[in-house]
């Protein structure tokens, strides 16, 4: 066996020439002239086999990173060493050594190759809606036959700003372009419409209410050729709050707590606890709000009745017993509330 290169006859061929001329012809690794990388200038995401990754490195890194992506070493090597430079930097090139060291067929070799990795530098399509003010959903917080309270739009400000400050750092979506006080309540314009229904569910939790969504289609994704829609999801606070009077179903009770899931009141003749839940928000009637309540004084107990004064007209009036009054004595101010004509005392 002779090698076609160069005649000799001493060796083994391998792939057709021997070793000698064999690893003169022989690459450790394959690498392009050329690399480019597409990356966003304001958020430095990169797109990776296709799509827009988040991955915000620094671009040094990114330069370092594209070149190990794109060195594709022969299986032939072994106990590859490759090491990699940046020589220079111009503009959004970056000229760049990689040194392979390897053994092949028991021959150690070291090579030397050179690329330019290019910077695609523009933006990304997250970054360009968020500089337009996009946005995916509008929260419409309002509340029921009554204007909002103050106190009601800063806890809602609060909690839209603490849970927009967890959900940014996973959805970069996910953040407040504008808010609009309007007459009936307050408007949040959110990026993400999973944000938005995120924060919707975080102001239940503390505001309770009734959600509704009311998709609109805006248009056409150009891309993918799907609808685009824009959903505002509204969020209607009850008419009544924490310590007012309602009634539901021929009961009369005071409101003690709320949650995104029911109402839990306190039935005023017989002090027992129950809970309404949202869905029956419709059969809720408000009767009385805590600044109605009044005070008054016990001016007598017996085993079956106490009596008060009326609040206003200081009649005395005589109340049936209930062992929740136990605890009250003659002479004690009582806070009552009434409620067509009729005299209730609140515990
Ligand atoms: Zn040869
Ligand atoms: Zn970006």
């Amino acid at each position: 066996m002779f090698c076609p290169q160069c005649g000799s006859s001493d060796t083994k061929l391998v792939e057709g020439l021997c070793k000698t001329c064999f690893l003169k012809e022989f690459y450790l690794l394959k690498l392009e002239s050329e690399i480019v990388v597409t990356l966003c200038t304001s958020c430095h995401s990169q797109i990776q086999e296709g799509k827009w990754k988040e991955l915000g490195l620094p671009e040094e890194e990114i330069i370092y990173q594209a070149l190990e992506e794109n060195i594709h070493v022969s299986p032939m090597v072994e106990n590859v060493e490759i090491e990699l430079e940046i020589i220079h930097r111009r503009g959004s090139l970056a000229d760049c050594r990689v040194i392979a060291k390897g053994v092949v067929f028991g021959e150690e070799i070291t090579q030397e190759y050179k690329t330019t990795v290019r910077l695609n530098k523009t933006v990304c399509p997250d970054c360009s809606k968020i500089a337009s003010g996009y946005y995916e959903s509008v929260i419409q917080l309002r509340a029921d036959n009554r204007p909002l309270y103050q106190e009601e739009i800063a806890l809602a400000d609060e909690i839209i700003a603490l849970n927009l400050n967890k959900l940014e750092k996973k959805n970069r979506m996910a953040y407040i372009t504008q808010r609009t006080p309007m007459k009936e309540g307050m408007d949040y314009y959110i990026g993400s419409q999973k944000a938005a229904k995120k924060l919707i569910n975080k102001l239940r939790e503390q505001l309770g209410g009734l959600v509704k969504e009311s998709p609109r289609l805006m248009g056409q994704d150009k891309s993918t050729g799907k609808g685009l829609y824009r959903t505002w999801i509204s969020l209607r606070l009850p008419q009544f709050s924490i310590d007012d009077f309602i009634q539901y179903n021929d009961r009369l009770a005071q409101v003690k707590s709320l949650d995104s899931r029911k109402i839990i009141v306190r039935d005023l003749i017989n002090q027992e606890k129950f809970s309404i839940l949202w869905k029956d928000y419709a059969n809720i009637k408000l009767i009385g709000h805590r600044e109605d309540i009044q005070k008054t004084t016990l001016t007598s107990k017996t085993p079956h009745s106490i009596q008060i004064l009326h609040p206003t007209t200081f009649e005395p009036i005589d109340l049936e017993i209930n062992p929740d009054y136990d605890k009250l004595s003659i002479g004690d101010e009582v806070d009552v509330l009434e409620i067509e004509g009729k005299i209730y005392i609140i515990l």
